[in-house]
């Protein structure tokens, strides 16, 4: 395939030279056209002229007055009789006469003028007008004027040369045009190919450098830029997420290896194995809980999620989470408070909203010091149905509210329980079910509050 600017260039050309192909040559024709219709018209004139003075000098032994007028003219006269008879011819043309078929004086009408172009004097052109005189209602005489197209010739022959010799110039003039724009159009694509061949997994700083930004050009650049900065976001992301996730299993594999490492030197009573293998099974718990929250979030497709969404009653959801939150609020000796309504209903999946609001609710209990209060709410309003988490606690810092939400960060507050992974599972399901989590928190405590938009 040949390159777009090889292409572009071509179809340019092709257009313009078939354009100015045609628009040279009905300029041509309408000139010439224009020339011959002119001369005809003077060459009219002259006739109707010259029929005046021979009506009148006819009778007369001589055409003195008619000689008289031809005189330094630049057209040939002849005037024959009806039956082909020469009357008269003017001087300049010697001997000789103009080209006239007397035999078909017979055949023409009244008044109807025939013009013809010939060849006389070998090689001139001359445009003849054969010109009935009508005496008593009935042609008598015939007038023949010969008008040389010398002039004409020779300005319609250097127009053919101008547009001919022209016309090709203008089409190389064009194509080079073409050629030089049509590279300088295909360049920032030239950059846009080496950029990308330039860009590698581990290198998505490559950004596309343009001059101007407001063509197609420049916004396909642009479009190409913001593309690899987002795969660059998702790329930084993803490299950091494996590292946490390398980290946070490390650390249980880590625990794990040295348990088993002490308990190798020397001989160990089963008592000492016992421990160590329910140390062990903790570890293991621990890395599961880890492995099936990033299996949540990673791989659900959303769309088949979607599909088992039910009506459920939100009000008794949230009852149940709290009852079953209660032990651990009991014994951190947090008093864990409620309001919510009967019988609010909204559509999703069961499961899942537990597990988010447990998440919640559990951290709403783990940050909160012993003493002090949990309070959930639940409540529906124009924006939709509202379930408030408050508690408290110490409250989140506001430069961490932000990344609360990324997968395995905790705050520097955080204690030994948990691995980061709770809130970023409660926005996954949240948003899943056309929600959103809105967090004011203070140093005497933090509000979460879950808005579930009307579907
Ligand atoms: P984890 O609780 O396992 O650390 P989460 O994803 O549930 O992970 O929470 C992330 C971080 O958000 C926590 O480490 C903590 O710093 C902060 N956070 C969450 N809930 C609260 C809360 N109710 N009060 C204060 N800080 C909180």
């Amino acid at each position: 395939m040949l390159p777009i600017r090889i292409r572009l260039t071509f179809w340019y050309v092709a257009i313009f030279s078939i354009t100015l192909g045609i628009y040279s040559f009905f300029l041509f024709a309408y000139i010439s056209h224009t020339i011959i219709r002119n001369t005809d018209r003077e060459m009219v004139a002259e006739a109707k002229e010259c029929r005046s003075i021979f009506l009148e000098e006819m009778t007369k032994p001589s055409f003195e007055e008619l000689d008289e007028e031809l005189k330094g003219i630049n057209y040939y006269l002849q005037i024959y009789s009806i039956n082909g008879k020469l009357l008269y011819t003017s001087a300049n043309l010697y001997k000789t006469n103009l080209p006239v078929d007397t035999r078909a004086f017979n055949s023409i009408e009244h008044d109807k003028y025939a013009f013809r172009t010939v060849t006389v004097f070998r090689h001139t052109d001359v445009r003849t007008l054969l010109y009935p005189i009508v005496v008593n209602g009935a042609i008598q005489y015939y007038l023949t004027i010969g008008m040389p197209l010398n002039a004409q010739n020779g300005f319609l022959s250097m127009l053919g040369i101008i547009l001919t010799v022209v016309t090709p110039i203008f089409i190389v003039i064009a194509s080079w045009g073409g050629i030089i724009i049509a590279g300088r159009a295909m360049k920032p694509v030239d950059e846009i190919i080496e950029t990308a061949r330039r860009i590698e997994a581990g290198n998505l700083t490559e950004q596309i450098t343009m001059k101007t930004h407001n063509d197609e050009i420049g916004k396909l650049a642009r479009t190409f830029n913001d593309m690899l900065l987002r795969l660059k976001k998702a790329f930084d992301g993803l490299s950091q997420f494996s590292q946490n996730v390398s980290h946070e299993l490390k650390t249980p594999l880590t625990v794990m290896k040295s348990g088993i490492e002490i308990n190798m030197i020397g001989e160990r009573s089963s008592a000492d194995y016992r421990e160590l293998l329910v140390s062990l099974l903790e570890e293991i718990d621990q890395m599961t809980r880890i492995i099936d929250d990033l299996l949540l979030t990673s791989l659900s497709n959303t769309e088949s999620i979607r599909a088992t969404f039910t009506r459920i009653d939100i009000s008794n959801l949230i009852l149940q989470t709290i009852d079953f939150l209660g032990v651990l609020a009991m014994d951190k000796k947090v008093s864990l408070d409620h309001t919510v309504p009967d019988g609010i209903g909204i559509v999703g999946n069961e499961r899942l909203l537990k597990r988010a609001f447990s998440n919640i609710i559990d951290n709403a209990i783990k940050f909160t010091p012993p003493g002090k209060k949990v309070f959930v709410s639940v409540t529906r309003d124009g924006t939709g149905v509202i379930v408030d988490i408050r508690d408290q606690g110490a409250g989140i810092k506001e430069e961490d509210i932000p990344k609360i939400f990324d997968r395995f960060f905790r705050g520097k507050s955080a204690n030994a329980e948990g691995h980061g992974l709770g809130l970023s599972i409660v926005k996954w399901i949240i948003e899943l079910h056309n929600g959103r989590i809105d967090i004011i928190s203070t140093s005497g405590g933090t509000n979460f509050r879950v808005v579930f938009l009307p579907r």
